[in-house]
């Protein structure tokens, strides 16, 4: 075995969240050494990563604002017996932008340490040791002060209990001008005979759009044909001319309703692997950026206890995301759970779907999302079950 630079930090994980701490940590701490690890050749995978702009918290303005690649001042909802504008900032980061941002922070691949510098290393697999070293594709050991653990979604295993929502993204040039100037994040057709499904659409430029078809299912597989004819039906209905194809996302995420669902190791984990994401919405970027701002304010030999504490803190509210995720799936039969979407749209004024998104929700928030009329078609057995059979989806 070789070794053995020391670095400050070695974060593991060149995803989103491992991104957005080496640049919260160029800006906090720009003397600090920092190795960023991806297994994958390319940091990033290939993301179209969107949030609420009241997402991100004023102190994180300053590193995260360069990384934004595209901005709305609001967003459309609609349902079959709702329309509704909301006029919060919507915004983009997408992984092309953010791969060149942190690329262009390291210099490039590779390089040496030196003080100020980030470090990027690409294509070894690495394992984490303890928590100040980790081992490089099996061939060297890495010693640092802190090691962060960012390696997102474990493959193997089952979340426990969890739904699932799953995404097919076609990204568009088109011939004419896109005819709406601002997303529509959830734009729901009223076949919703196979569970909630919606289409996701987001203006990236005057002829640019991508198109995302979204299903939250007990069950991880994607329906091709389905979402292939609802973004075609999109396309013909927006009259924007000829579409080319130019780039396609795919995924699947499990929302979980059970608290077993991350990574363990030796070391804090942010981003999916350490539980830093909103499990009843699926966006991980308000999370993440408080997971980054949290760590880079930190000196590293305290950060395993500022992240534990922080996470402590945020129990009740991880444990309410995981409760509507286990009422959605469990309580609710597939072709109604549009409903709960159109009530939380039809009742909230923005201020609280601010708070909501954004993982600050307050008790009275939490209330107001709970209190009125359930919806029709409850499966209250089903929902009982879920309490006691976790391995696996529970029979629709
Ligand atoms: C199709 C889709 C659309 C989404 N849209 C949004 C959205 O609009 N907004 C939003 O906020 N969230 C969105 N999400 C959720 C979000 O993408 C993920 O939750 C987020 O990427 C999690 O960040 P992460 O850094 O924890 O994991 P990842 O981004 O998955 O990064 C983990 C990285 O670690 C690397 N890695 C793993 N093991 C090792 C190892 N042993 N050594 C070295 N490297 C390793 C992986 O290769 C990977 O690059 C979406 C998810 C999907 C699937």
């Amino acid at each position: 075995m070789t070794s053995v630079t020391e670095f400050d930090y070695c974060v593991v994980g060149g995803g989103l969240q491992g991104c957005l701490l080496a640049h919260a940590l160029a800006w906090h701490q720009p003397e600090a050494t920092v190795l960023l690890l991806e297994r994958a050749d390319e940091l990033c995978g290939n993301h179209t990563w969107s949030f609420h702009e009241t997402d991100v918290a004023e102190q994180a303005r300053s590193w995260f604002d360069p990384l934004v690649a595209h901005r709305w001042p609001g967003y459309r909802v609609r349902f079959p017996t709702l329309s509704r504008r909301v006029g919060i900032s919507y915004a983009t980061i997408t992984s092309d932008r953010l791969r060149e941002a942190t690329l262009s922070l390291a210099g490039g691949v590779g390089g040496a340490a030196r003080p100020g510098r980030l470090v990027v290393r690409t294509g070894e697999s690495c394992e984490i040791l303890s928590p100040t070293a980790v081992r490089l594709g099996g061939t060297a050991d890495v010693s640092c002060r802190a090691v962060l653990d960012c390696r997102g979604r474990a493959e193997a295993g089952s979340p426990g209990g969890a739904g699932y929502q799953t995404f097919i993204g076609h990204e568009y040039e088109t011939a004419r001008p896109w005819p709406a100037s601002e997303p529509t994040v959830m734009n729901v057709p009223a076949d919703q005979a196979a569970g909630f499904e919606f289409l996701y659409e987001l203006p990236l430029g005057p002829e640019r759009v991508l198109l995302e078809y979204t299903r939250f299912h007990e069950e991880p597989a994607c329906d091709e044909s389905r979402a292939a004819s609802l973004i075609s039906a999109r396309l013909a209905e927006a009259d924007a001319g000829s579409a080319k194809l130019i780039r396609t996302e795919r995924g699947c995420l499990p929302m979980p309703y059970t608290a077993a669902a991350r990574r363990e190791g030796p070391s804090p984990a942010g981003g999916y692997a350490g539980g830093w994401y909103h499990a009843a919405t699926g966006y991980s970027m308000p999370l993440a950026v408080r997971f980054a701002e949290l760590v880079a304010r930190a000196c590293p030999d305290r950060v395993a206890a500022e992240v534990a504490s922080a996470a402590a803190e945020d129990r009740l509210r991880r444990g309410f995301a995981r409760f509507l995720n286990r009422l959605l799936f469990c309580l609710v039969r597939p072709e109604d759970r549009w409903k709960i979407f159109q009530r939380f749209y039809r009742v909230l004024p923005e201020e609280r779907i601010a708070r909501f998104y954004a993982h600050r929700f307050t008790f009275t928030d939490a209330a107001r999302i709970m209190i009125g009329w359930p919806p029709m078609g409850l499966a209250p057995i089903r929902f009982a079950r879920s309490f006691v059979s976790l391995p696996g989806p529970l029979p629709t």
